[in-house]
């Protein structure tokens, strides 16, 4: 399990589930964790040793949309920060949405709206995502390269980046789809004014 299939909890993104199996017995997964560095799996009922052979299935079809909705979310930020500084304050993957918030002076439902339109024309496009570990000096230079409010890369020798070609590079541990095109199309569900700090939306894949 240390090469585990398993996405562990993690940078707004939420743990993988599926099953663990040895023999005829099935192991549901209900939580998947990193501590200290190490990938903890928890799963519905005891029995399983250190040494088992085991084999794992990944429920995918959760994973897909966690990773289609994690390349949205670098999407729109990078979008929003190019065109007006914004910086995010938070988000949350969920399966069936996402909950984004962001920083931003000048706040109007129109303006968003039109941000959605632009990601969706990119979502319509052949754009590659590509993922790459980078030496973190080399890193730091992207502009933008955090565009998490107060966050700070991990203190590593080397950083992996996540990037959209032509429109962001971003210091990431998540998971994303390997082309915008796979993406589909967003929709925007609500928006929520908590302060120019906390401009949140949601939304959802189509
Ligand atoms: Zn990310």
């Amino acid at each position: 399990m240390d090469q585990t299939i398993f996405y562990p909890r993690g940078g707004g993104q939420p743990h993988d589930t599926g099953k663990i199996i040895k023999g005829d017995e099935v192991y549901n997964i209900v939580y998947v964790g990193k501590f200290s560095g190490d990938i903890s799996h928890e799963v519905d009922h005891a029995g399983l040793q250190a040494g088992d052979e085991v084999s794992c299935v990944l429920n995918w079809e959760r994973r897909y949309k966690l990773m289609r909705s994690h390349t949205v979310a670098h999407v729109l930020a990078a979008l929003l920060n190019k065109g007006t500084g914004a910086l995010i304050t938070g988000n949350q993957l969920e399966e069936d949405h996402v909950r984004f918030d962001f920083s931003l002076e000048k706040y109007d439902r129109a303006v968003l709206e039109a941000y959605v339109a632009k990601a969706n024309e990119l979502f319509g496009t052949d754009v590659p995502v590509k993922w790459y570990e980078l030496p973190r000096e080399e890193a730091m230079k992207i502009p933008g390269v955090v565009k998490m409010a107060g966050a700070f890369p991990p203190d590593l020798p080397s950083l992996r980046i996540v990037e959209i070609v032509g429109v962001d590079r971003q210091a990431d541990g998540g998971a994303h789809v390997r082309n915008l095109r796979e993406v589909g199309k967003i929709e925007l569900v609500k928006t929520e004014n908590k302060g120019k700090n906390n401009r949140r939306i949601y939304f959802k894949l189509n």
